[in-house]
């Protein structure tokens, strides 16, 4: 499905990271891949996970510092020349601006959980646009039903979603006339190392598995099938589109009271 193909994938923490999913997806589905990892904290477990796939580029990118998604971009286009697709999986906010209530959110965990959630995915758009804009290509991240509801302990997170979202329908509007697509995927909850950070998480698990019609858990190899389809050329006529991975939660207003009977 992506047999030829190159791309970026960030976000990329440990074994359980929706990114090392996608990762895997793409790299079984034969791209070439380059991935990212935050800090030098994080280096040695990327590493480890890169080593099982087939020799990417493995480089440092904190996305609050220019200096390093330039440096980042040079080493892909040393090594890989052309990009055809970019997968943003990349998101934080302050705990304290997550445990509390909304209206208690400071302006730096503000401006935080904005700069890294949602300013991210242009400044990195940017840098792929050389590298992508005379072969087109595919750019996709990652997303959650707290930008569209109110979701509790989601707090700034949730808008800083919203902003990634609008920046989606932007984004795909200034590169469409390059043949870049830009999508966003929103997943389930899925327990990462990211999600745990979310006060009444394993809370907010047991109940979308309850109350989603398809009555489970978000999986992540489901949310890395939907991203390969956006990459691949399957996707090509879809741009500037929020896909929900997620059972169908965000389309429920009120559970059947009584279960269909099974057979
Ligand atoms: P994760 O913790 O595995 O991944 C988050 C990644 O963001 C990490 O690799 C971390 O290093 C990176 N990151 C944070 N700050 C960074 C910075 N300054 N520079 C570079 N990288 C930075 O968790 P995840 O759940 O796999 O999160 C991936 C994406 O999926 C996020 O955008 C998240 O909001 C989104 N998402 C997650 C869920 C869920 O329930 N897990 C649901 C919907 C959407």
């Amino acid at each position: 499905m992506l047999s030829g193909k190159k791309g970026v994938i960030l976000g990329v923490a440990n074994k359980r990271s929706i990114a090392w999913g996608i990762a895997q997806a793409a790299a079984q589905a034969g791209a070439t891949l380059a991935l990212n990892y935050q800090s030098e904290r994080l280096a040695a477990s990327v590493r480890e996970l890169a080593d099982t796939l087939d020799r990417p580029l493995v480089a440092p990118c904190d996305v609050t510092s220019d200096a390093d998604i330039a440096a980042f971009f040079a080493q892909v286009q040393a090594r890989l020349g052309a990009l055809d697709f970019l997968v943003h999986a990349v998101a934080y906010a302050p705990k304290d601006d997550l445990d509390g209530q909304f209206v208690d959110t400071s302006r730096e965990g503000f401006r935080i959980a904005h700069d890294i959630s949602a300013y991210s995915l242009t400044a990195v758009a940017r840098a792929a646009l050389p590298l992508m804009k005379d072969g087109g290509g595919s750019i996709v991240t990652l997303t959650y039903l707290g930008s569209e509801r109110a979701v509790a302990g989601y707090n700034v997170m949730g808008v800083a979603k919203a902003a990634l979202e609008a920046s989606v329908r932007y984004l795909a509007a200034d590169l469409g006339p390059y043949g870049i697509r830009v999508n966003a995927i929103s997943a389930g909850p899925i327990n990462t190392l990211a999600a745990r950070g979310i006060h009444g998480f394993t809370k907010m698990l047991k109940h979308h598995a309850a109350m989603a019609p398809l009555r489970r858990p978000t999986e992540v190899a489901e949310v890395a099938d939907t991203a390969l389809f956006l990459i691949s050329s399957m996707g090509r006529g879809v741009t500037g589109e929020v896909i929900h991975v997620d059972g169908g939660y965000h389309c429920i207003g009120l559970v059947p009271r009584d279960e269909p009977s099974q057979g």
